[in-house]
């Protein structure tokens, strides 16, 4: 194989790239969607890939989709998708007819796991689990060089393992799951729930108001020295510490790899977890080496070079 294709679609957007065998980016492409089936989706991504084919006169050999859904990568059927229902199915096999060349899927978890190992942070470990910190928690691992799939089940979906038993509700039915503790949203929520039990916190001036709060703001303020902007960024460390210890005792990675928007905290946040997590670990760090670090690929490059590493299992 010279090339292939990796396409990221989230049902409203798909980036994709063309790369050489290496990995190196050639040619970058996108497309918009809005309400469309799964079959015209399909034609839509087929049509994207051919684009990037006839711009540049390469001709691509696989192509590797990744979507923020649960993927059986062994047959290419997306499993299960909030948001987009409509996109459950059989995806591989519509989208290998229409372009005739090998089809990989994966969710995108997975697929960024996958880049980071090949090709960033993750390429000197054996194993690692890559957590995407963004709005939304996103999971992959990677243990001998492949995606751990499990059985037709589309992986480690750590965004639901749960740290509160009973805690807060979850789209996938449960309480208390790691994604409602450790995501972007999580963090505006804690936020702003912080803001309106100390009404002299510096959160209130870094913010303007409820509403301008982001997934930065306590922890710009916490640097700044804000008690109750600590207390948030303490308590958001603590959940995600309990998350990654779960993680490290069930499935022994070398590596953590941490991405997406938080990790972009970088040491401050890595530090404290890394302590915390080290002074807890069931086999210690001195037994069994474990690294926890920031993903080096970014988030949405991350996510079309796994897509398109697919191909090179
Ligand atoms: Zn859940």
């Amino acid at each position: 194989m010279k090339y292939g294709i990796g396409i990221s679609f989230d049902g409203a957007l798909a980036r994709a790239g063309l790369f050489d065998r290496s990995g190196k980016l050639v040619a970058r492409a996108s497309a918009e969607f809005s309400g469309e089936g799964r079959a015209e989706a399909a034609e839509k991504l087929a049509e994207l890939a051919q684009s990037l084919g006839a711009r540049t006169g390469k001709r691509a050999e696989t192509l590797g989709l990744c979507v923020p859904a649960a993927v059986d990568g062994a047959s290419g059927e997306i499993l299960r998708w909030d948001g987009a229902p409509d996109m459950v199915g059989p995806w591989r096999r519509e989208l290998s007819r229409r372009l005739g060349m090998p089809v990989q899927l994966a969710g995108c978890g997975n697929a960024a796991a996958l880049a980071e190992a090949r090709f960033g942070a993750g390429k000197k470990y054996e194993s690692l689990v890559y957590l995407s910190l963004g709005a939304a928690v996103r999971c992959g691992a990677v243990c001998g060089g492949e995606i751990f799939e499990g059985f037709g089940a589309g992986g480690v979906a750590a965004e639901h393992m749960s740290v509160e038993v009973g805690g807060v509700p979850c789209a996938c039915g449960r309480r208390g799951c790691f994604g409602q503790y450790v995501s972007g949203a999580a963090l505006v929520r804690d936020t702003k729930r912080a803001m309106f039990e100390n009404k002299n916190s510096a959160l209130w001036r870094l913010a303007g108001d409820a509403d301008g709060v982001t997934a930065d703001t306590a922890f710009e303020a916490a640097r700044g020295g804000d008690a109750a902007a600590q207390k948030v960024v303490k308590n958001y460390i603590f959940y995600l510490s309990e998350g990654i210890l779960n993680l490290a005792n069930l499935l022994h990675p070398q590596a953590i790899v941490v991405g997406g928007e938080i990790a972009r905290e970088g040491e401050y946040l890595l530090e404290p977890l890394r302590k915390y997590v080290g002074e807890r670990l069931y086999v210690g760090c001195d037994s069994a080496p474990f690294a926890i670090v920031r993903a080096a690929l970014g988030e949405e490059d991350a996510l079309i070079l796994g897509a398109f590493a697919l191909a090179l299992l």
